[in-house]
């Protein structure tokens, strides 16, 4: 099983989709998008994709940023 990194067009945030899905809803906030109209990050396992994932994610923690609700 292929996972992809997807980033949800409304909050920003990565989350981890299977890579055979086309659509997909953010965990975040609850958006259902289109995976092949989305940025995909990262395509691969299921390991290398969460971390991917974490990786993106953790900007949001940096100074400054605020959700968009
Ligand atoms: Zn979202």
């Amino acid at each position: 099983m292929r996972y992809a990194a997807v980033v949800c067009p409304r909050c920003a945030r990565a989350s981890a989709a299977r890579a055979d899905a086309r659509r997909h809803q953010c965990p975040y906030c609850g958006t259902v998008f289109q995976i092949d109209q989305a940025a995909v990050i990262a395509v691969g396992s299921a390991r290398e994709v969460r971390e991917a994932v974490v990786r993106y994610n953790s900007n949001f923690l940096k100074p400054g940023w605020e959700p968009r609700r």
